[in-house]
């Protein structure tokens, strides 16, 4: 199926010309899209936008193949905003399993307090009032209202961003943290038309995913290899500062990980002998403890024990 890119009509306020920069490579990567799109549960209509909603949650650092098993355990539990809402947040933090970053659990279950409370339980369509929720972000509400409602929005994920790099501005890797100019640049390359813009993003985003990756562009299989900037320059190595390692042995972060596992699978306040088995230097594990329970994650008890937060 070939989606048109029709001019901007009167609703849309992020585009006004009619030949969008972007509009060569329109065609070819919604084209692509449209053959080569994972059959992910989120996808479906089915997911609707708490689906949607939830899947950004988990996928914003977490792998997909890891995503998945949790993905269907959660909207079986919680097929509502409400059905979360009403558990406590520890349940949200306990059912998020493994997926690491267990503070996205946290806001998510504040998300959907919140949608119960001001929106009767439906996600809100309504950008502003996304972005209002708390635990939502630019990125998140811009991705809500795109794949779940349709709307012109740019989306720009990591994923993404390497993807405009390299086609676009023709260098190798995107900066570490993301610029006003790589916003602006996803503003002017979002088709005018609403429904192609909502195509777009999600298909420029599956094409960093699948084609265009971190490790490996592979050029022979791409649908915009003719246009790419990057690949016509004879891919210049990368010039900017060091990229961000994901070293994870050894830190905090591991720690952390470790002392919540033993709390998810306790189903009764733990003392702190078991969590002092865990991890091996005393140091380490009390920052990683204390950190824990500054972001709401551990609730300590009197008598020096602990669990996941009840409130
Ligand atoms: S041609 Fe290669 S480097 Fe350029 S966007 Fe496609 S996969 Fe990425």
């Amino acid at each position: 199926m070939t989606a048109p890119t029709k001019p901007p009509h009167g609703g849309t306020t992020e585009s006004t010309s009619e030949h969008a920069p972007g509009e060569p490579l329109h065609s070819p990567v919604i084209d692509w899209f449209d053959e080569h799109a994972r059959d992910l549960p989120w996808r479906r209509p089915e997911a609707g936008a708490w689906g949607v909603m939830v899947s950004e949650f988990m996928l914003q650092q977490t792998p997909v193949n890891r995503v998945l098993p949790v993905y269907e355990q959660w909207l079986a539990r919680w097929p509502r905003p409400a059905d979360l809402a009403a558990e406590a947040p520890g349940e949200a933090v306990r059912a998020w399993g493994r997926l690491g970053y267990p503070r996205r659990a946290l806001r998510l279950h504040g998300a959907a307090v919140a949608i119960t409370e001001r929106h009767g339980g439906d996600v809100p369509a309504d950008h502003s009032q996304l972005l209002a929720l708390p635990g939502i972000g630019e990125y998140t509400a811009a991705a809500v209202a795109s794949f779940a409602y349709g709307q012109r929005h740019a989306v720009l994920d990591t994923n993404v961003r390497r993807v405009f790099a390299r086609a676009v501005t023709g260098v190798q890797y995107p900066p570490n943290a993301t610029t006003a100019a790589e916003r602006r640049l996803a503003r002017e390359l979002l088709p005018g038309d609403e429904a192609t813009a909502a195509r777009w993003a999600a298909a420029s985003m599956e094409l960093g995913a699948l084609v265009c990756t971190a490790k490996n562009e592979s050029c022979h299989r791409c649908p915009i290899a003719a246009f790419c900037a990057w690949r016509l320059a004879g891919k210049p190595a990368h010039e900017g500062p060091p990229r961000r390692g994901q070293t994870y042995a050894g830190t905090d972060r591991q720690v952390r990980g470790r002392l919540l596992a033993v709390l998810r699978e306790a189903h009764a306040p733990v003392p702190q002998a078991a969590l002092d088995r865990v991890w091996h230097e005393p140091v380490q594990r009390a920052r990683a403890l204390d950190g824990l329970v500054a972001d709401g994650l551990v609730e300590p008890l009197p008598g020096g024990l602990y669990r996941l937060p009840l409130t």
